[in-house]
């Protein structure tokens, strides 16, 4: 195992987070979209994991809450619907608890809910925005592009329907790319928006500026895609993936990414850029031979190890 590099190091009046898992729906990934080799006709029910984080300045004695995601919505008929006919071939669909009930399970309400933070746009990350009427959101650079676009100029397989009206313009902030010069502005949470290098990462942005959670860049599934990692205690890191990646087993390298020809013979990827993801999943696997616990968002691996059971709101990580 690497060792702990100092950068990731905590000092020692370091803040922390806490953070709780929120069961926010299944959907069924056949493998072959998503891993080869795959066995014929194999498909996976798995999780679409949603994060509750909350932050206590003990300066300012305030209490804030993010969410990581919203997961799948609970009525699927609040999605467009060339999305709810594409959704056909994800079933069986899984939509309750959705990410308020499972907040509920643990007495919180949509409105305790500062920020959400959501790792990309696609249909099982983005739940029902509308439940949050109070609480502000983040998205990464180019999630709002693809918004308005409605629909990803992909090959016809993807599941790239997006909804031009999903997020409240006033409420909405998208992150600046990693190369796009900004100035240090005051935005929300955020007090400093630039991306700099920490330990083996090259971009994250220290959302509370106390190094207690960090928001990474992390290219390749999707415009914008978006990671975090947070700090649980001295040497107790915990990084959440997103759809980085999709099954263990292609961390581990006993599995490659999904290729696929669509109907026009296109070579087709769940991710957009595959050249980029593998560069994430490499600095992925190598958090996580340091020692830094990974989470993927769909991470059914995760989800079966029992031990891991209580630690869903308001059970904590
Ligand atoms: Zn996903």
């Amino acid at each position: 195992m690497e060792s702990f590099p100092p950068a990731f190091l905590a000092p020692l009046n370091q803040n922390y987070v806490t953070v709780h898992a929120l069961s926010a729906g299944s959907l069924t990934l056949p493998e072959h979209l998503f891993m080869q080799p795959s066995v014929g006709g194999a498909s996976n029910t798995v999780p679409s994991l949603a994060f509750l984080i909350q932050h206590y300045d003990t300066k300012t004695s305030k209490l804030e809450r993010i969410l990581f995601d919203l997961g799948l919505r609970k009525d699927l008929k609040q999605y467009p619907v060339p999305l709810q006919e594409y959704l056909e071939s994800r079933q069986p669909l899984i939509t309750e608890p959705d990410v308020s009930d499972s907040l509920a399970a643990g007495g919180l309400k949509p409105d305790d809910i500062d920020y959400v933070i959501l790792s990309h746009v696609h249909w099982d990350h983005v739940g029902m925005p509308s439940d949050f009427k109070s609480s502000q959101f983040i998205v990464g650079s180019g999630s709002l592009a693809l918004l308005e676009l409605g629909r990803n100029p992909l090959p016809a397989e993807s599941n790239s329907y997006f909804e031009a009206d999903l997020l409240p313009v006033e409420m909405t902030t998208e992150l600046p790319g990693v190369h796009q010069v900004t100035d240090a502005e005051k935005r929300g949470l955020f007090s400093d928006v630039r991306w700099k290098k920490l330990g083996t990462l090259p971009n994250v942005i220290d959302v509370f500026s106390d190094g207690s959670l960090y928001l990474v860049d992390s290219p390749g599934h999707l415009d914008g895609h978006l990671n975090l990692l947070a700090r649980l205690g001295p040497r107790k890191l915990l990084y959440l993936a997103g759809d980085a990646c999709h099954d263990r087993r292609i961390m581990r390298g006993e599995l490659e990414i999904g290729m696929w020809k669509n109907l026009h013979g296109e070579q087709c990827c769940v991710h957009v850029d595959k050249e980029a993801t593998l560069k994430t999943i490499e600095l992925i696997a190598r958090l996580e031979k340091m020692g830094v616990e990974v989470v993927l968002a769909h991470d059914s691996e995760w989800l079966n190890e029992e031990g891991n059971k209580k630690r869903f709101w308001p059970g904590k990580m």
